[in-house]
């Protein structure tokens, strides 16, 4: 079924998408408000536990149409000292592990969110892992990134959300970002040897399945064309409040796990680097419980070995 593209300039803006936000979580800026510890196929092609730290931190400026992530946010920056104290509280309780993911729910080089001076205990409190990896927007990816690599002294990755090269859908998503802009940071960073990885949504609004899935193809070669070593499939969730907006008016509708498995798929046949399909709460996109846990279970092993594994076939997709 198409979705027409109509009027979407004339409601979505930075007040639409905050008029539909629900309240936030209450978090504590002491803690980290997340830690999980999860296997991930590594760039030497080894399997390994990978932990993530969620910190607890100020809210990313830019409010994105799809985002979620300011239900964890403080309304007001945090005092320097808390970041280092909140990645302290989660590697004394997580599992040992040698890649680490700090994910702050925006930029980790945003100065709003973590303090600069913060940097040197982060970096010494890293020191021993073979991989670290923060996300940011390509606003913050200047000398800021450079200060922080050379206190750290491990591999360290920069992710970024691409989302997609939808030339009318990426402005609406309110980034504020070109993929101009997503091609000069990932070649500053890899000019200053530092890789990165791109985030990108599977199933954007406004558009068709059908067009959805030719679109996460694109963006997946265009990330990979920029110079990224990692691509992360998204598949577009609900939970913010605009987006169940959008879908009620027709406008988004949830991708399916089979559409999920064919854009992961496209990405690992291109063998230009890792691509790996979030699945983080994939029931929601299930309408099958014949075959879901099979799916689930093939795209991890294909997340895991980069290979195409056999289809599954099941009576749903007859
Ligand atoms: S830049 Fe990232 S963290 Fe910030 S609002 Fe957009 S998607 Fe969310
Ligand atoms: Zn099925």
């Amino acid at each position: 079924m198409e979705i027409p593209i109509i009027n979407k300039k004339s409601f979505i803006s930075k007040k639409w998408i905050l008029d539909h936000r629900g309240p936030k979580n209450p978090v504590d800026f002491h803690l980290p408000y997340a830690w999980s510890v999860e296997k991930e196929r590594t760039r030497s092609g080894a399997v390994e536990d990978t932990g993530t730290i969620f910190l607890t931190n100020k809210e990313c400026p830019y409010q994105c149409l799809m985002c979620d992530l300011w239900k964890n946010t403080t309304d007001g920056p945090v005092p320097p000292g808390v970041i280092p104290a909140q990645i302290e509280y989660a590697l004394e309780r997580m599992p040992l592990v040698n890649h680490l993911k700090l994910y702050n729910s925006g930029s980790f080089f945003d100065g709003g969110a973590i303090p600069r001076k913060d940097y040197p205990r982060i970096a010494a409190i890293l020191k021993d892992f073979e991989t670290v990896i923060v996300e940011s927007h390509t606003s913050f990816i200047d000398e800021r990134v450079l200060a922080f690599r050379d206190m750290l002294h491990t591999e360290l990755q920069i992710a970024i959300g691409l989302e997609t090269v939808h030339p009318e859908i990426l402005p609406l998503l309110n980034k504020r970002m070109s993929t101009d802009d997503f091609q000069k940071a990932v070649s500053f960073l890899a000019q200053n040897g530092i890789s990165s990885r791109a985030f990108i949504l599977h199933q954007l609004p406004f558009i068709s399945a059908g067009e959805g899935f030719v679109w996460t193809k694109k963006t997946i070669d265009f990330a990979f064309d920029s110079g990224v070593e990692c691509c992360i499939i998204i598949p577009t969730r609900l939970g913010n409040g605009a987006m169940e907006a959008l879908q009620h008016q027709g406008r988004f509708q949830l991708p399916s796990i089979p559409s999920l498995e064919s854009v992961l798929e496209y990405g690992i046949a291109l063998k230009k680097g890792r691509v790996f399909a979030d699945l983080w709460d994939l029931e929601i996109f299930s309408d099958c419980t014949q075959c879901f846990a099979i799916r689930k279970n093939r795209m991890e092993q294909m997340n895991f070995k980069q290979e195409i594994l056999s289809p599954v076939s099941c009576d749903c997709q007859a």
